[in-house]
């Protein structure tokens, strides 16, 4: 299994302005999918433990069901991003359909923020030129990832073995805030903040990470 998502050094050539690195020595935690009743309370509840501040790349058509969970997410001082409205793989969008993805995201983030989003995380990391041009539009920038311990697999050896042999201290890992990863994503939380003081690595807020 790949643990590690790699893009080949010439994607990262193709798209120097999208993040695959925390800027700073500091880890990134970041959720994606939510918000979600079954698993983003007990979320927020192991971040508070962890004193971890999170970005949630927030599914536009979830923040519209559940408001309230979007409220407390922002309430507890994490950061919402954009993960599209549909969770649509934008790469198969027109230009209209995939503004419209953004427009409607940025309006449910605002509905609850009171702020639009900067920043933007393509489902299943899919990408384009296109994709890469509209964004410039809106003034968002495209956050990936350095660290994907596929939580979503809900086996927590699977995330454990990834963790301790893949974190760095500027990892922008992702975690998933969706039934899927429920049953172990708390434990998942657990382990990675233990694997991090363990290494003297500290984690970082998505301002701090993403300056
Ligand atoms: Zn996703």
């Amino acid at each position: 299994m790949k643990m590690m998502y790699q893009p080949p050094a010439l994607v990262q050539k193709l798209f120097p302005e999208f993040i695959w690195h925390s800027t700073t020595k500091k880890i990134l935690v970041t959720f994606d999918d939510g918000p979600n009743p079954s698993s983003t309370g007990k979320i927020l509840e192991t971040l508070k433990e962890e004193n971890i501040q999170a970005l949630f790349f927030c599914v536009g058509n979830n923040l519209s069901r559940y408001p309230q969970l979007a409220k407390l997410i922002v309430a507890e001082n994490h950061l919402l991003g954009n993960h599209t409205y549909n969770h649509t793989i934008v790469t198969k969008l027109g230009k209209d359909a995939f503004a419209q993805e953004i427009i409607s995201t940025n309006h449910e983030v605002e509905a609850v923020a009171g702020s639009l989003p900067k920043y933007f995380r393509p489902p299943r990391g899919r990408f384009s030129f296109h994709l890469a041009r509209a964004l410039k539009d809106y003034t968002m920038k495209n956050v990936m990832w350095s660290l994907l311990p596929y939580d979503y697999k809900n086996d927590l050896k699977v995330v454990k073995f990834a963790v301790k042999n893949y974190l760095t201290k500027n990892a922008i890992v992702v975690l998933h805030d969706s039934d899927k990863s429920a049953p172990i994503i708390c434990d998942a939380i657990k382990y990675l903040a233990d694997e991090a003081r363990s290494n003297n690595f500290q984690f970082g807020t998505p301002e701090e990470c993403l300056s």
